[in-house]
């Protein structure tokens, strides 16, 4: 019995790439050789990894249905995955019409993104998932947020519903395919001979063809829309975190759509610094507050927050606030606000500040030329 990577994963042949990730985070804590006993258990999570591998990657997973487990295998040993992919697959009807971008912050156009046609199996197939990626800053992320996000995609055509003729056109069976909705295609290629199931040309795997098509959609069934959604972001997400949201990528056959997949990116911010859930900052005191110590004030995201600078502190020393960091997502509280203290040196003094300065030094036995004028001339450098 051979096992495909759908087995060896234990998911349906539709799942999601989150099912996917998740029922490989599943075998790792099962297999993983450091931790389990089981004698094959480096050859599962080998297995396991490479499944994994596979289907999470559009193009890879696209060839392996298409190929089947064993086909798949061979053709990968002879390195014949890595070229070719998606192949020739009839032109975008749609040209490169419609610009995305402009003045518009978060104007995604993720059309180019979908290949025409539902592409062979038939049936009930689901849409494919869409990409795409929104910015927000830091604060927004601190506090979780819900932003518009307008995209162009794709979407059912409204005018046939979807099925790229209008109602009530007469029908025959596909002559090429009498009706099944595929060709089977015998190629020679680089490694071997290959036979091919693929959707029929001519019906685009429906098994029948109609006398009339949509003019709306020029019989694809699929019409590219803009689109403004709200996307929840949750508190505490990081840069490079992906949103999966259900339903709204790609119309599939029988209504299931697709996935939108919105990457997160959080912009740097001028005054914090992100480290894990931890956050950094810089705070100038004044040489009397590093030595007598003081009550000192800071700005965060949660308004004014007050922290103790003790007597002596030096220039560069770093105070730790709790729980004033990042918020972490599904876990409970937050990282530490960490303040690198900065003691800032005068470059001008007032006469009286300047007497009182001498003496200072003077009295702890200091013996400093002050030159009058030093910081007339100091000031006129910057
Ligand atoms: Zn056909
Ligand atoms: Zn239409």
């Amino acid at each position: 019995m051979t096992e495909d990577f759908y087995d060896i994963l234990g998911v349906s042949r539709d799942a999601s790439d989150d099912e996917i990730e998740s029922a490989y985070r599943e075998a790792v804590r099962e297999y993983h050789p450091d931790v389990s006993d089981d004698p094959d258990a480096e050859e599962k999570f080998k297995k396991a990894k490479k499944a994994k591998e596979v289907l999470t990657d559009d193009e890879k997973r696209q060839m392996y249905d298409q190929m089947g487990h064993e086909q798949f295998v061979e053709a990968e040993k002879r390195g014949a995955t890595d070229d070719g992919g998606r192949g020739g697959r009839g032109g975008d009807p749609f040209g490169g019409a419609a610009g995305g971008g402009g003045p518009f912050g978060n104007m995604q156009d993720i059309f180019d993104q979908f290949f025409g046609g539902s592409g062979g199996g038939g049936g009930n197939r689901r849409g494919q998932d869409l990409k795409t990626q929104l910015t927000i800053d830091l604060e927004a992320a601190y506090h979780g947020t819900e932003k518009e996000l307008t995209v162009t995609r794709p979407e059912a055509c409204g005018e046939c519903d979807g099925r790229g003729h209008p109602p009530g056109t007469d029908s025959r069976t596909c002559p090429d395919c009498n009706g099944s909705g595929e060709q089977t295609r015998v190629q020679e290629t680089a490694f071997g001979r290959m036979q091919q199931r693929t959707a029929c040309q001519r019906c685009e795997g429906q098994g029948t063809i109609y006398d009339e098509r949509c003019s709306t959609c020029r019989g694809d069934g699929i019409v590219r829309n803009q689109t403004t959604l709200q996307v929840e972001i949750p508190a505490g997400i990081k840069t490079g975190q992906t949103l999966r949201m259900r339903g709204e990528g790609a119309p599939g056959e029988s209504g299931r759509n697709g996935d939108l997949l919105v990457e997160i990116k959080i912009e740097d911010h001028p005054d914090f610094d992100r480290e894990g859930a931890n956050l950094q900052t810089r705070k100038a005191i004044s040489f009397p507050q590093a030595v007598f110590g003081d009550t000192v004030e800071l700005e965060t995201f949660d308004g004014t927050v007050e922290f103790e600078v003790p007597e002596g502190t030096q220039s560069g020393e770093t105070f730790r606030l709790n729980g004033k960091g990042m918020p972490r997502p599904q876990r409970r509280g937050s990282g530490d606000l960490l303040v690198k203290v900065q003691v800032v040196t005068p470059d001008s003094l007032n006469e009286e500040q300047r007497e009182a300065l001498e003496a200072f030094a003077e009295a702890g036995g200091e013996d400093i030329e002050v030159e009058q004028g030093f910081f007339d001339r100091l000031r006129n450098s910057f």
